[in-house]
């Protein structure tokens, strides 16, 4: 049986005027955009905690702290691809699956989901059918559904190379 892992990621950004809103790198046309430090795109951020809690390896933050002027306006699908690189070097993973979901009141993304779906798959070098993209509103309930913020929720599976794993059931082998 393969060695899976599960990875879990959630974000959140305050809603801004005078700033893009970027959601799983793609670009959204909203008269508000998110207050970050990076460009505040919450759906890759999710990602990329979701992708490091699977292999135990800290956070975000640990990796692309918001102190260090080199992430100022970054493209957050440089981080995604610095992650995937990071993750890829251990020789650990194999990526099996990505469920996403976007909360935003306004504007609704229906018009955006299978382009949102699309480049998710491209960045992750995954099949389309392995990446879902699922958005909702919050039903006018604060923060998200007074448009005050954005949010997103991520769960990944990955399957571990057992080569290269040093797992408590390697040591509860010897
Ligand atoms: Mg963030």
């Amino acid at each position: 049986m393969p060695d899976c892992r599960v990875g879990q990621g959630y974000d959140i950004h305050r809603l801004t005027p005078g700033r893009r809103l970027r959601l799983g790198g793609v670009t959204i046309d909203s008269p508000l955009g998110c207050e970050a430090h990076s460009d505040g795109d919450v759906l890759l951020h999710a990602l990329i905690d979701a992708l490091l809690g699977a292999c135990a390896l800290g956070d975000i933050g640990d990796h692309f702290p918001p102190s260090d002027a080199r992430y100022r306006d970054i493209d957050s699908t440089t981080l995604l691809a610095e992650t995937l690189t990071l993750l890829r070097r251990q020789g650990l993973h194999r990526l099996v699956n990505v469920d996403a979901t976007v909360f935003l009141e306004q504007p609704k993304l229906y018009p955006y989901k299978e382009t949102i779906r699309g480049t998710l798959a491209t960045l992750l070098e995954l099949s389309p059918d392995r990446v879902s993209f699922k958005a909702k509103t919050a039903e006018g309930f604060p923060p998200v559904g007074t448009r005050e913020a954005v949010a997103a929720a991520v769960t990944i599976l990955l399957e571990v190379n057992p080569e290269r794993a040093t797992s408590w059931t390697k040591k509860a082998e010897s």
